[in-house]
């Protein structure tokens, strides 16, 4: 459920009519709903009560300061990638104290900092990375907390680009060399063993991966705990949001109409199905989602720029392209295409949505039906939230879009349209090209 809807013909956020956003502030545009993030937090959370459960939002979805705020108001902490991101948590005012550090390649600057940072726990994801972590902490003269990512081996049934828990993956150490790098873990006197991790893939919208991959380690967490007193077990993110139908899942009569097979995964279900199986541990349960969080929080405001009418096939070009919104490039993902301003009178429009970059992958939509759009209109894309602009690229020397958040009647500006003086402010001809 979200807070995006028609009030009359027009596009709302919340209360905030979606052409005014884009008149004031231009286009492309990501527009976030800050009710919707309230809601998803506070669903999911729910759907865990009784456990001690611990919310480390998965910020490469969307770091933008204001959301990371919006997050730490809420009580959440952070599940962060890069020295660049602890930087963002900082900068927002976010707690590092209970925020975790994931990736694979973590650099002895980052490690350094996250241990200045007091960060909760590492997530180790090789032996040479615990060699790592140990002579850093070492040189500071502080235990470095740590926590293993187990490599379930379990099929997310998703995207290709998007599972992780598989073996063939990069990612985690498998089930069956977990106990020895433990040990060697307990060796490092500079460690410090805090808990487990697990994460198995994203966009998944049925429980049944999660149950396998949450099945498949308990024992293991058991053993852990008797061995080393671990505190906590990270279940990591990937519930899925809504794309193909994704306006009309903001109404909670969408969901209750679909028959319990046929329903996309929901928070209330994911906990249902997990808690039976995380209450007898006894542990803090961290949770990492990110695409949940805010996925379908916010929208893309683009203008038609051209309808362009050609032999047996439309295109409707737009303003925003694949650099602001990578993810039907990338991934082959859907994303709704709605007018701001409905207008069910005009013909219906057959079209491929696209961008202006000079590439045939710069393509929202094959084949789109549309209500008919001209030029100057608007379009949002649905479910841009997540992986949107933290994926954007500068390609063909097309600036960042800005980036707006509602909450209620009220909405502002959380990041200002890139420059053409930033963009080029680092670029210099050097002094051998001068004549
Ligand atoms: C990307 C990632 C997440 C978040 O995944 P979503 O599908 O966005 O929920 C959580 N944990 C780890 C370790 C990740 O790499």
């Amino acid at each position: 459920m979200h807070h995006f809807h028609y009030v009359g013909q027009k596009l709302h956020c919340e209360d905030v009519a979606l052409d005014a956003v884009a008149g004031l502030h231009g286009t492309p545009t990501y527009v976030y709903s800050a009710r919707t993030i309230e809601d998803n937090y506070r669903r999911l959370i729910s759907s865990l009560a009784g456990l001690d459960v611990q919310l480390c939002y998965a910020m490469k979805a969307n770091s933008n300061l204001a959301i990371l705020r919006l997050f730490s108001n809420l009580g959440s902490a952070f599940d962060l990638v890069s020295g660049g991101e602890l930087r963002r948590v900082l900068a927002a005012g976010g707690a590092t104290k209970r925020s975790v550090f994931a990736g694979v390649g973590k650099t002895e600057a980052e490690i350094k900092l996250a241990l200045e940072s007091g960060i909760y726990g590492f997530h180790v994801e090789s032996e040479p990375e615990l060699a790592r972590i140990n002579h850093v902490a070492g040189r500071l003269g502080v235990k470095a907390p740590v926590a293993i990512r187990i490599n379930p081996d379990v099929d997310a049934k998703t995207h290709a680009k998007i599972t992780t828990g598989k073996s063939e993956n990069k990612f985690g150490i498998p089930l069956k060399a977990a106990a020895a790098a433990y040990e060697a873990a307990a060796r490092f006197p500079h460690l410090a063993i805090r808990g487990v991790q697990m994460h198995i893939g994203s966009q998944l919208t049925s429980a049944a991966p999660f149950i396998e991959a949450v099945q498949k380690v308990v024992p293991f967490v058991e053993q852990l705990k008797q061995l080393y007193g671990i505190a906590y077990f990270s279940i990591g993110g990937g519930i899925g949001i809504v794309y193909q139908d994704a306006l009309a899942s903001g109404d909670a009569a969408w969901w209750n109409a679909k028959p319990e097979g046929e329903r996309p995964l929901t928070p209330e279900a994911y906990g249902a199905a997990l808690k039976p199986l995380l209450a007898p541990l006894g542990l803090r349960i961290l949770l990492e989602p990110g695409r949940f969080m805010v996925g379908n929080a916010g929208v893309l405001l683009s203008r038609v720029e051209y309808l362009k009418r050609g032999q047996g096939r439309n295109f409707l070009v737009v303003d925003a392209a694949m650099n602001d919104l990578v993810r039907p490039a990338m991934y082959d993902a859907y994303h709704e295409i709605v007018p701001v301003v409905r207008d069910t009178g005009r013909p219906a429009l057959k079209a491929d949505v696209v961008g202006p970059i000079c590439e045939s992958g710069d393509c929202f939509a094959k084949d789109r039906t549309l209500q008919t759009l001209g030029e100057g209109e608007l379009v949002a894309f649905m479910s841009a939230g997540a992986y949107g602009y933290t994926m954007a690229s500068r390609y063909n020397t097309r600036p960042a879009a800005a980036e707006v958040l509602v909450s209620g009647s009220r909405f502002e500006l959380v990041n200002a349209r890139e420059t053409f003086e930033t963009m080029l402010a680092g670029e210099k001809i050097p002094a051998f090209l001068k004549s």
